[in-house]
């Protein structure tokens, strides 16, 4: 890829600029190299970017769900012709290989943005009637306004499509800011968005979160703020909201129990912590990255697991051969050896495999997997973000639902069993905002994705989305 088919600027109205704000050094996480230099929009430039989208926003509001309809319909078909370049992209983006990225995220992102421009079609709602003698009432839902949205780099374009589509299947006008360490997809994404969308509908900046993003979401004219992101900034968010009472949308982070039982399929287990415990290197708010497996079954799944990590690819030359990528930055990978390395000075943990910077360029880390951890320890409540998963012993249901569930977040959990009645009886207490049984990171649009307690609220992917990013209104007809 070479420095001209960078798209590097941003759209604001029906015009690409660049920044003018600080520079803002793009590296790629597979080499540590610099990509492109840009430079995030200045408070001047935000500012019209939220004043475009509130200028659009009337228009856009008022066209037939069938129009806005076919616009995302344009840009899934845009997207899926451009399928290899985006994968390109986004591999150069944030490390990622880039046959995974062509084999699952495009093809879910092409989706995520069909699945919205059916669903705008198709709003469900309560019928009109007559609930005052007289009076016909109806309920509307209705666009919210402009939306600032704040996108993380684990995922940057399929978090970008997964507020995009919802937000203007139901005719809201959009302010994106992806995040400052992967701005590249969402311009590209910017340049077909500019051909399909009138002036306004769809503005991409880009920028640090503390200037660019806090500015945005600072703005009064925006009517919500939607994020992905940490529960820092999901806090940062909230204060912001409380000036102008926006509303909110917070994806934040995760820290997904896996419950083995003894009766569970080992190889299935062993295969699905392996594939989504390092999945995207375990940056990740699903990964499956907190084991508790039943005493019974405890060493086999441990000596399997730590068998099965040790052989992961990540960092072949080859990216086609490779598992997982680096992770996203050198400080992050700092991060992550920290928690590591704090774990491992408790003599009742077991380093079973990886638990250093890999050799060579790049911010690889290798996949770990610690063994003996207990409920108490960091590596089991804090979310790590990495190719890293703690296993921890339990000898009787209530425990280790009780452990599942102590927890600050509530994004994703998983249950292994062939007991039916077992699977169900352990779905229905814990407190995730998704329960996979016998499986786990299975995503389908179709579906809500989300969390409870600090993992934040609101839905992306489903027809729930759509309804947050609607405002739910009464109109009342006397009739004579
Ligand atoms: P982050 O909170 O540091 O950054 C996320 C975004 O917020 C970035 O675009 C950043 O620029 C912006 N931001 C930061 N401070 C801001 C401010 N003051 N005002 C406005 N915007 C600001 O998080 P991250 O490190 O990019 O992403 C990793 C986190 O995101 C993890 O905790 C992860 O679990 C979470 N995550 C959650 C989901 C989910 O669906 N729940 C999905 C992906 C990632």
């Amino acid at each position: 890829m070479t420095r001209s088919d960078l798209a590097s600027r941003m759209l604001i109205g029906g015009r690409f600029e660049a920044g003018g704000g600080a520079a803002l050094p793009v590296l790629n996480p597979r080499t540590g190299a610099k990509t492109i230099d840009l430079a995030e929009a200045d408070d001047g430039q935000v500012e019209r970017a939220v004043g475009e989208a509130a200028r659009a926003f009337d228009g856009f509001a008022r066209l037939a769900p069938g129009e806005r309809s076919g616009m995302l319909l344009r840009l899934a078909d845009r997207i899926e012709t451009e399928a290899e370049a985006f994968a390109r992209l986004e591999a150069l983006n944030c490390g990622k290989p880039y046959p995974a990225v062509l084999r699952d995220e495009i093809p879910a992102i092409v989706d995520c943005f069909r699945f919205f421009a059916g669903a705008a079609r198709c709003l469900p709602g309560s019928a009109a009637g007559e609930y005052l003698p007289g009076h016909t009432s109806m309920i509307r839902r209705d666009p919210i306004g402009p939306v600032a949205q704040i996108a993380p780099w684990n995922y940057p374009l399929m978090m970008a499509a997964w507020k995009i589509a919802p937000a203007l299947a139901a005719g809201n006008t959009i302010v994106i800011k992806p995040s400052e360490l992967t701005p590249l997809t969402a311009l590209k994404l910017a340049e077909f968005a500019a051909e399909i969308f009138p002036e306004g509908v769809l503005n991409v900046i880009i920028g640090h979160g503390h200037s660019t993003g806090q500015h945005l979401i600072d703005d009064p004219r925006i009517a919500m703020v939607s994020l992905t992101g940490s529960i820092a900034t999901g806090q940062r968010v909230l204060q912001a909201a409380s000036a102008t009472i926006k509303r909110t949308h917070l994806e934040l982070g995760g820290k997904a129990p896996v419950i083995v039982f003894d009766d569970a399929d080992i190889d299935a287990v062993v295969g699905a912590v392996r594939d989504f415990g390092y999945y995207n290197a375990g940056q990740d708010c699903t990964a499956a990255c907190r084991v508790y497996a039943d005493a019974r079954v405890y060493d086999r799944f441990v000596a399997d697991l730590a068998s099965a990590v040790g052989g992961l690819r990540y960092d072949r030359a080859d990216d086609a051969e490779n598992d997982l990528g680096p992770v996203i930055s050198a400080r992050h990978r700092e991060r992550i050896g920290g928690f590591v390395a704090r774990a491992a000075e408790a003599p009742h943990i077991e380093l079973l495999a990886g638990g250093r910077d890999a050799a060579g360029t790049g911010f690889y880390y290798e996949p770990t997997v610690i063994a003996g951890a207990t409920q108490q320890d960091e590596i089991v409540r804090n979310e790590v973000f990495g190719p890293v998963v703690s296993v921890t012993r339990f000898t009787d249901t209530d425990a280790a639902i009780e452990w599942a569930n102590d927890s600050d977040y509530g994004l994703a959990s998983s249950v292994w069993t062939r007991d039916v009645g077992r699977a169900m009886r352990v779905a229905t207490s814990l407190r995730y905002g998704a329960t996979w049984v016998n499986c786990h990171f299975m995503l389908a649009n179709e579906m809500p994705h989300g969390g409870l307690k600090r993992s934040g609220y609101g839905k992306d992917l489903s027809l729930y989305a759509l309804e947050d990013y609607t405002v739910v209104r009464h109109v009342m007809v006397k009739l004579d």
